[in-house]
């Protein structure tokens, strides 16, 4: 075989220079008995639910030789009706997932010379999203317990005046909810537009209230949800935003044409017709959240105070160790945020049982020897 038609390396190929030595991101999908490593719901949808959207892709696909509905106008007024504080489907925008719908974002708003700020740490994805759209990435620090600092904040948009602000509450991987008056105070000195991803906003306590409620005082804020996460519809791939018409315009122009397909607005229309139903777990895992970090802490370790489905917890001299220890018992969680913390997903009574029982194992003091 000549050179010309040999199978390339990726190193062969004329790469954008930026993408050198990247990697795909992701969390490693191993095929472990306890995985609590990327907060999904664990609760699957019920038999009447599934045997809906079984019903729901087989309509769907009797129209499959035609293009789908292109602004998904039927999904969008769902989802309008589902987020309430009276906003209407042209004040809606939907994607696969809400990374989907903030890579458009940041393709109407961001691009070369121009810059989106996050608070650290925070979600991983951001800067690729940032990378893709040839956007700057800027970020400012939390405070040692991962709140936001609001004076400081706004000192910090004020002086680096980015065209995007992205606050994610409650954040991940820390779990913090942001005060309502530090948003506020975002939303009045930055320039460009924000972004609220409230992604885990289900889960924070009772009487958190949403950013959508800054809505009609903040033409250039948007809120983003999904419903990946309480929703338990990870696989169905549906994020969402709530924001003015002209904030849902600038993002139509970036999509591609037809992004939804027909059988992923079916399905998720399905969902939110049994919204009650699938965040019926939501109540559990927020009490499940509550006693894991009780019980993290009457281990003697530093737990953040979380808002989401999940917990950070450490601090490990050597994480990757812990990581690994419990990978090889069997609890796939996730190693992320600052150095010496790791992340666990609340799952089910029984997984949390499986999650402790390793932990504990893991931490004794001859396992530390043997396996640390
Ligand atoms: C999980 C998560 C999302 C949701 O991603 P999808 O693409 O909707 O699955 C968005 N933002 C944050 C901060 C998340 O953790």
């Amino acid at each position: 075989m000549s050179a010309a038609t040999a199978t390339p390396a990726l190193a062969d190929l004329p790469l954008r220079p930026e993408l050198v030595g990247e990697v795909p991101y992701g969390a490693p999908q191993l095929d472990v008995p306890i995985c609590l490593n990327v907060n999904e719901n664990p609760y699957p949808p019920s038999e009447q639910v599934v045997g809906e959207i079984a019903a729901a892709v087989a309509d769907a696909a009797r129209s499959l030789n035609r293009y789908p509905e292109r602004d998904a106008i039927a999904l969008r007024t769902d989802l309008a009706r589902y987020l309430g504080h009276g906003l209407g489907p042209d004040q809606v925008w939907a994607a696969n997932g809400s990374n989907e719908v903030m890579l458009h974002v940041l393709q109407a708003f961001g691009g070369p010379g121009r810059s989106v700020l996050s608070f650290a740490p925070t979600y991983s994805m951001y800067p690729e999203y940032a990378r893709d759209t040839h956007t700057q990435w800027l970020t400012f620090p939390r405070r040692a317990d991962f709140t936001i600092d609001p004076v400081r904040a706004v000192a910090a948009v004020e002086d680096q005046q980015p065209d995007v602000v992205f606050v994610t509450s409650p954040n991940n991987p820390t779990g913090t909810a942001v005060a309502m008056n530090t948003l506020e105070a975002i939303c009045a000195a930055a320039p460009g537009v924000v972004v609220v991803d409230e992604a885990y906003f289900e889960f924070a306590r009772t009487g958190t209230p949403s950013a959508l409620e800054l809505l009609p005082d903040h033409p250039r804020l948007a809120v983003s949800r999904t419903m990946s996460k309480a929703f338990a519809f990870a696989g169905g791939r549906l994020g969402y935003l709530a924001a003015a018409p002209a904030f849902v315009d600038a993002l139509r122009i970036v999509r591609l044409p037809y992004h939804l397909s027909a059988v992923t607005q079916a399905v998720a229309r399905v969902a939110l017709a049994h919204a009650e139903e699938m965040l019926a777990h939501v109540d559990a895992l927020r009490s499940g959240r509550d006693d894991l970090a009780v019980w993290l802490a009457g281990q003697g370790l530093e737990v953040a105070e979380s808002d989401a489905n999940f917990i950070l917890f450490g601090r490990f001299p050597d994480r990757h160790a812990v990581w690994q220890a419990l990978l090889d018992r069997g609890v796939l969680i996730r190693e992320t945020g600052p150095d010496g913390w790791l992340r666990v997903s609340v799952g089910t009574p029984a997984e949390m049982d499986a999650f402790k029982h390793a932990l504990t194992d893991v931490l004794q003091p001859a396992s530390v020897a043997k396996d640390l």
